[in-house]
């Protein structure tokens, strides 16, 4: 396990789509390492959520944070080959970040409310069925795989704020989202 460099914004990789991982890939060691080691950068850079790209690697997998039920810090869940299915057409602005756009933030518009499938680390199919933070923290970490930015989703860049400002003027109590993701 190793703390792995964060590509930035501005870097190919970030703007290339990733590569579907096959099932039998997922026995190799390297990969497993691989896995473990961006579990280790997400926590060491204090995200909730990290995809392979943002660590130059071209292929279709994320980490997060996730506490689908709602409370509580949560488990770093690994998603490989992800699909999303938004459920109904409600959508909800939010604050997001980014570890590839340090000290930036912006609100974001997102689908409430959806329904994941991947595989898991073993090659395992599971579904999730997600609402706003966490569904939010699967849709930043999708588009990353597609070589999308939190900044391309944004409908206006009227919100775009420095971490500090953010802090000093946007910040309320209750909210849940001021990790990078
Ligand atoms: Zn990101």
């Amino acid at each position: 396990m190793s703390i792995l460099k964060v590509a930035r914004m501005g870097h190919p990789v970030l703007r290339t789509k990733a590569r579907t991982l096959d099932k039998s890939e997922l026995k190799n060691p390297v990969i497993q390492q691989f896995i473990d080691s961006m579990i280790d950068t997400m926590y060491e850079y204090s995200g909730v959520g990290l995809a392979a790209p943002q660590v130059h690697e071209g292929l279709r997998v994320f980490v997060a944070m996730l506490d689908p039920d709602g409370r509580g810090e949560g488990d770093a869940v690994t998603f490989i080959n992800p699909e999303i299915l938004p459920i109904g057409d409600a959508t909800v602005e939010g604050w997001e970040g980014c570890l590839s756009i340090p000290e930036v933030r912006g609100r974001v518009p997102r689908a409430q409310h959806i329904k994941v499938s991947a595989l898991d680390r073993h090659g395992k199919r599971f579904e999730l069925e997600l609402k706003d933070f966490p569904a939010r923290v699967v849709q930043h970490e999708t588009d990353h795989l597609d070589g999308v930015l939190f900044l391309d989703r944004m409908k206006s860049f009227e919100s775009l704020t420095y971490l500090e400002e953010y802090s000093r003027y946007h910040t309320r109590q209750g909210d849940e989202d001021e990790a990078d993701e």
